[in-house]
């Protein structure tokens, strides 16, 4: 049997059905391993990869690929896979819901009336709202669809423009000067990490909201406490963060965020898509077959 090892981020489902097809390793992979499945969040540094000489390929179970050295795998020939699509819709009704939350205080109030609380704290408009979307891809692209019919508008920043009915921003800075919701779509980079920063959390303003869907690294957490503290932003929906699944204690405690323990795909539907997917990718690899979605 092909040695396979299971980094983190994988269901008892799919993990089930790799053992029917695998010999299934945890902890420190044999050099004999083969294959590696892991979630989009999966760290698979240079030291690892230099210790397994026989991988051939790593089969990501989401979309997210920031914790790999893609350049370190394609020198050693090794394939990788993701799950797109099919995890798409989920993400941006999250990243809507989110905002919906944050801004109609749906969180916050449900633990009201659990304390036994009915006098209403004011929430926010929700619609007629200007909607900010930084990274524009397939995400981005669903989260802008959802948005646009109850948006005042919708605007959007990327590396470059697309042939879309919604208003290019050429940097994130003026996306939140121009933004009532600064929603986060873009993958973790190193052009992207930090990127919303002080200053970008000062131009999003004292009514503004920053949702992030993407990955924690592109927020300064510090900055974002310290915003949402001084009332230099309204409040936040974040379903990522800087060192999950660390939560920093000081968001836990307001009221005008909206936390989520990164569940963007965590759908029934979309969990079994994505395992379809790995194992697809997994049986056409060991087959000889092309790779129904190839990263590298
Ligand atoms: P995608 O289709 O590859 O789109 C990425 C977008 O980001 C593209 O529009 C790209 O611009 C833009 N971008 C990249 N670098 C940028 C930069 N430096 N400045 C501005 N824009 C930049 O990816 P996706 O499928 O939409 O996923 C986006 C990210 O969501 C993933 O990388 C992942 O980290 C995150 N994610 C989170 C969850 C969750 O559970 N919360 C689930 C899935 C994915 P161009 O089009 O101009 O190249």
């Amino acid at each position: 049997m092909v040695d396979l090892y299971l980094a983190t981020g994988i269901s008892d489902a799919l993990r089930a059905e790799l053992a029917r097809r695998f010999a299934l390793h945890k902890g420190v992979p044999p050099f004999t391993t083969r294959a590696i499945v892991g979630g989009g969040q999966m760290q698979l540094g240079t030291d690892l990869l230099d210790r397994l000489p026989m991988l051939e390929i790593v089969a990501i179970n989401g979309v997210g690929y920031d914790g790999l050295d893609l350049d370190a795998l394609r020198a050693r020939g090794v394939r990788v896979t993701t799950t797109p699509d099919v995890l798409t819709d989920d993400v941006a009704d999250l990243a809507i819901g989110l905002m919906l939350a944050v801004q109609r205080r749906i969180a916050a109030n449900d633990a009201l009336v659990r304390r036994g609380g009915w006098q209403v704290p004011l929430g926010r408009h929700a619609s007629s709202r200007r909607i900010g979307i930084f990274g524009f891809g397939k995400i981005g692209t669903a989260i802008a669809a959802r948005a646009a019919p109850f948006a005042r508008e919708v605007l959007y920043t990327a590396r470059s423009a697309k042939p879309v009915p919604w208003r290019f921003v050429p940097d994130i800075a003026t996306l939140a000067e121009e933004s009532d919701v600064l929603i986060l779509a873009a993958p973790a980079t190193a052009e992207t990490a930090a990127i919303v920063d002080a200053h970008v959390l000062d131009r999003l303003g004292p009514a503004g909201v920053l949702v992030n869907v993407a990955r924690g690294s592109l927020v300064d957490e510090d900055a974002l406490i310290a915003a949402l503290l001084s009332g230099t932003i309204a409040g936040a929906g974040l379903d990522v963060f800087a060192k999950e699944p660390t939560v920093p204690e000081a968001l836990c405690r307001m009221e005008q965020v909206v936390l989520a323990p990164h569940q963007g795909s965590a759908t029934q539907e979309t969990r079994g898509a994505m395992a379809a997917l790995v194992l697809a990718n997994l049986d056409a690899h060991f087959a000889g077959q092309p790779l129904p979605t190839p990263l590298v």
